[in-house]
């Protein structure tokens, strides 16, 4: 578990240990973790032995996983991660080291998030506009969230295959700049709210001619997204290949 003293490292350790067939051996953290959970504590992945782990699990920061995906291309182990926030060049890296090892990375690994993204882009061809509010937790570091992102993509890609048309922004006078959002492209906007007491939320408001629709989804609890890392560790192995999101994992 790289990442393994931060909160979702934490939360993942504790509850992974109790899916029948998962043991968390190994929390890879330079930060000295809270509770181990049974396992042993390495300041660095190149501290831990290969043979003593089946598979690797990123939830920390970008320049960690690209190390992470590395190491597992190089001792051909397979990878799950998390961490979002990644630029371009570091997924990259990501993609490039999957040619010798299976990589799953995931925006978000809760089920109900998965199914909203899928709901969002069954909705989106019937809808003239749509915008996105992301909602988390005021320490979250990256704005905005990997997963409204990735909702932004499934919107635009189900748009298009449907010939809609990008709706012309209405605004023409902005009294405070950036008001409406961050521009995702197409038509999509993306507002992000950080706030203390949050975990992880998103709203996708369609508005059509004299109706709305909104699909929301709440991450109460970080072990929400314990069951998504589950069922990615359960089809990640060492065979080569890149795969993005969990969506085709669940049927
Ligand atoms: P956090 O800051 O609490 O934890 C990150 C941990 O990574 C820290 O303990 C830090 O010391 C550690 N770290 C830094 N460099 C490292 C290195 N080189 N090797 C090993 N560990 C290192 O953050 P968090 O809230 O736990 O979130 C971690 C990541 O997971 C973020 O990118 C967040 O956006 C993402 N996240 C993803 C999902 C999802 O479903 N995909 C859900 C929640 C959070």
């Amino acid at each position: 578990m790289v990442g393994g003293a931060g909160r979702m490292g934490q939360a993942l350790a504790e509850n992974l240990n109790l899916i029948d067939g998962l043991v968390v051996s190994a929390v890879v953290d330079p930060r000295q973790p809270d509770h181990l959970f049974g396992a042993s504590h390495f300041a660095s992945l190149e501290d831990v032995s290969p043979a003593e782990i089946d598979v690797v699990v990123d939830f920390s920061q970008p320049a960690s996983v690209v190390a992470s995906a590395q190491w597992c291309a190089k001792n051909h182990r397979g990878l799950v991660i998390g961490t979002t926030g990644l630029s371009d060049a570091q997924l990259a890296e990501v993609t490039e080291a999957s040619k010798s090892t299976g990589i799953i990375m995931s925006a978000n690994f809760s089920l109900g998030a998965v199914l909203s993204e899928r709901f969002a882009a069954m909705a989106a061809p019937y809808f003239e506009r749509v915008e996105i509010i992301e909602l988390h937790h005021d320490r979250k570091v990256d704005a905005p969230s990997g997963t409204s992102i990735t909702t932004a993509s499934r919107i635009k890609e189900a748009r298009r295959a449907a010939g809609r048309v990008t709706p012309e922004e209405p605004t023409r006078r902005f009294t405070l700049e950036a008001a409406r959002g961050a521009d995702a492209g197409e038509g999509v906007r993306i507002h992000s709210v950080r706030l203390p007491g949050l975990v992880a939320h998103q709203e996708v408001l369609f508005g059509g001619a004299g109706e709305g629709l909104t699909i929301r989804h709440d991450s109460y609890d970080r072990v929400s997204f314990v069951q998504g890392v589950a069922i990615a560790l359960a089809h990640v192995d060492e065979t080569p290949g890149f795969t993005w999101g969990i969506d085709e994992l669940i049927p």
